[in-house]
């Protein structure tokens, strides 16, 4: 039991077993606590025992606290100030430091677990991830305390870190637009939670475009935190080879992060029009096609965007896409995947030809990557739409599920193609069991992309190739040893058009 017959302790986010043991065991020694009556949760104060007074801080003022205390302390009473989360987090405390110290009143302060981290918890994210960020920046949005000069949304921004914003949810749309205008993407995953751990929580989650809106919706005007930054994407872990390049130099090279080709997206319902409407929104080029009963009941088209919304006749889906099959990169189904099977079975030719294919609830809460994750950028796409609904991009490659670039995917990245695809699975399984590849790269895509891969080895000429793997990119095939004779497998990649 501490000698301090003072104690500041952190109450936690709410719920009333996530505080921790030395705070329970003060609060149960407690005479009188002094609490933040609209922030801690009343289930907290049953750890204190029968007869300790309890004294809500909201209805008085910090004179009127420092004379409880002192008053409480010279009866050799023990006082418990206890503030929500952790007391070192806006819990103003130093003030009341302060004055104690001018009293001679020794006190103790016990930590306690912040709702940032309880809002982590309740996200399921890990706040810092490898390539995403390894910071958390915990700050607010001016209220009646202002914000120092420096500390700006602006240069918390620019250091593209995971960011959590306390005594904000009063200004979530202006804060979602002072972050926009620093840079943040607005598809950047976003999530604001109300009561962390309380019983009556609630979580919103979507990306930076939408977050204020929906919060709005939920009715969340306090006691939440935002969110923001790509370790939320519950697919992050899976992108972040995606993003690698960004880390290195930061160039501006976004635009291969994302899929880039017209797509056509098919809706079935009202509630899937409008998503594919949300989604087509955040592509590059998108057409929606809609049985023709939904379109007559829908005003066609998005707010001043080009969007088209097409109506097919009932029953002739199969025949639409038959005759659009080629002509575009992606076809999105807001729809069950077993329609989607169905319908894309009799197309199917090949990987190195299909377009992508991917399948989104109308919820949103799933972007399965369906056909084309490589070549055709299914998998890329896959997860921007997650990004835009705030949901999970479900991708099936081996490659991908263990966070390593496939050399398919490498082209397409770069805009090359593969010349002897029927190499692609053996190259892409050796990449797996982590065997010597040897590569013959531009510098530049290889440390991009696989710098960090012990087993690869940038070679500068196909006669330094040992491995047994050699990929290459621009080599004539006819130019080099042979592959039987140097019983060398080789990858060739090359230009789009050569
Ligand atoms: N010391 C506290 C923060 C106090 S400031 C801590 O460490 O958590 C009050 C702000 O904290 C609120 O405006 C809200 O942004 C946040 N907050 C406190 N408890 C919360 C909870 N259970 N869920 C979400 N946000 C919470």
């Amino acid at each position: 039991m501490s000698k301090s017959r003072v104690i500041f302790a952190g109450a936690g986010p709410g719920a009333p077993d996530l505080l921790t043991l030395r705070t329970a065991r003060a609060l149960a020694a407690a005479d009188l606590v002094i609490y933040a009556g609209s922030l801690v949760n009343p289930e907290v104060l049953k750890h204190c025992r029968q007869g300790c007074r309890l004294v809500d801080s909201a209805a008085i003022d910090l004179d009127e606290v420092i004379a409880l205390i002192e008053k409480t302390v010279s009866k050799d009473e023990r006082v418990v100030r206890l503030h929500t989360g952790d007391p070192s987090m806006y819990g103003a405390i130093s003030e009341q430091m302060n004055r104690l110290d001018e009293l001679a009143i020794e006190y103790e302060v016990i930590p306690g677990v912040s709702s940032v981290f309880a809002a982590a918890a309740a996200l399921q994210c890990e706040l810092t991830m490898p390539d995403l960020s390894q910071s958390l920046i915990l700050t607010r949005t001016a209220g009646r305390t202002p914000m120092p000069d420096r500390e700006t949304v602006a240069n918390f921004a620019a250091t593209g870190a995971t960011m959590a914003f306390f005594l904000s949810a009063g200004n979530l749309e202006t804060l979602a637009k002072e972050l926009t205008a620093a840079g943040i993407t607005p598809d950047t995953p976003a999530a604001v939670v109300y009561r962390a751990s309380w019983s009556n929580q609630k979580i919103v989650r979507g990306s930076l475009k939408m977050i204020a809106a929906a919060a709005k919706d939920a009715g969340i005007r306090r006691q939440a935190l935002l969110l923001v930054g790509r370790v939320l994407d519950r697919s992050g872990e899976l992108s972040r080879l995606y993003d690698k390049h960004f880390s290195h130099g930061y160039r501006s090279r976004r635009e291969d992060e994302f899929f880039v080709g017209n797509c056509a997206l098919y809706a079935m319902s009202k509630t899937g029009l409008a998503k594919a409407l949300e989604l087509a929104g955040a592509l590059p080029e998108a057409d929606i096609f809609v049985p023709e009963r939904i379109l007559s009941t829908e005003t066609a088209g998005n707010s001043g965007s080009t969007v088209r919304v097409q109506a097919f006749a009932e029953g002739r889906l199969s025949e639409l896409l038959k005759q659009q099959w080629d002509s575009f990169s992606a076809h999105i189904f807001i729809a069950a995947t077993g329609i989607a099977v169905r319908k894309i079975a009799p197309l199917l030719k090949s990987k190195t030809c299909d377009p992508a294919v991917v399948v989104c609830d109308e919820n949103g809460a799933s972007a399965i990557s369906l056909v084309g994750g490589h070549i055709a950028g299914a998998n890329r796409l896959a997860r921007k739409i997650a990004a835009v609904t705030g949901g999970r991009a479900i991708i099936t490659t081996a490659t991908d599920i263990h966070n390593l670039l496939a050399f398919d995917e490498l082209a397409s990245r770069c805009g090359w193609r593969v010349r002897n695809p029927e190499m692609i699975k053996v190259f892409n399984a050796a990449l797996l069991e982590n065997r010597r590849i040897d590569v013959l790269l531009p510098p530049e895509q290889f440390t991009d992309f696989y710098q960090e891969r012990k087993n690869l080895k940038l070679i500068s000429s196909l006669s330094e190739a040992e491995a047994g793997y050699v990929v290459v990119y621009k080599q004539p095939v006819d130019q080099h040893p042979s592959a039987a004779d140097s019983k060398k497998l080789i990858l060739y990649l090359d230009d789009q058009h050569a």
